[in-house]
């Protein structure tokens, strides 16, 4: 997908969700208020967090996650997590960048303009997709 900032507020309103930015009081980057459609950004963040966050906040639109802290909060947050590193980032670009920036994932994450949270999303995700190396263990 890899949409900037104004094409992912497109798709938000062509699915039906309102985006509105304000001042958010917590130490919350981004809301999905499940009864109104509705989706909040902070609007102190910077663009590049700002997109993450608009793009994590879709996801959970999408799914209709309704709340987080129990357990299908959790699930609910970490599917959310891995669908918005893989919306975000291709992974021709990321191995690109983890062999220029020698796996630092700050360094990777101003490269590719997401948070170092989604790199680290990302990341473990990968990790997964990787066959495991069959350890040939002598006995
Ligand atoms: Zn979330």
């Amino acid at each position: 997908m890899m949409q900037c900032y104004d094409e992912m507020l497109s798709t938000a309103q062509a699915l039906g969700f309102e985006v509105i930015e304000e001042s958010i009081p917590s130490d919350c980057d981004g809301l999905y208020l499940w009864p109104y459609r509705l989706i909040v950004i902070d609007q102190n963040l910077p663009e590049y967090v700002r997109r993450c966050t608009l793009c994590h906040e879709l996801v959970h639109a999408e799914h209709d996650d309704r709340g987080c802290g129990s357990r299908t909060g959790m699930a609910a947050e970490a599917r959310t997590r891995r669908e918005t590193a893989l919306h975000l980032i291709d992974v021709p670009k990321y191995k690109l960048a983890e062999e220029m920036y020698d796996g630092d994932s700050s360094k990777i994450a101003s490269e590719l303009n997401v948070t170092r949270q989604v790199v680290e999303d990302f990341r473990s995700w990968l990790q997964n997709q990787e066959p495991r190396r069959i350890v040939m263990k002598a006995c």
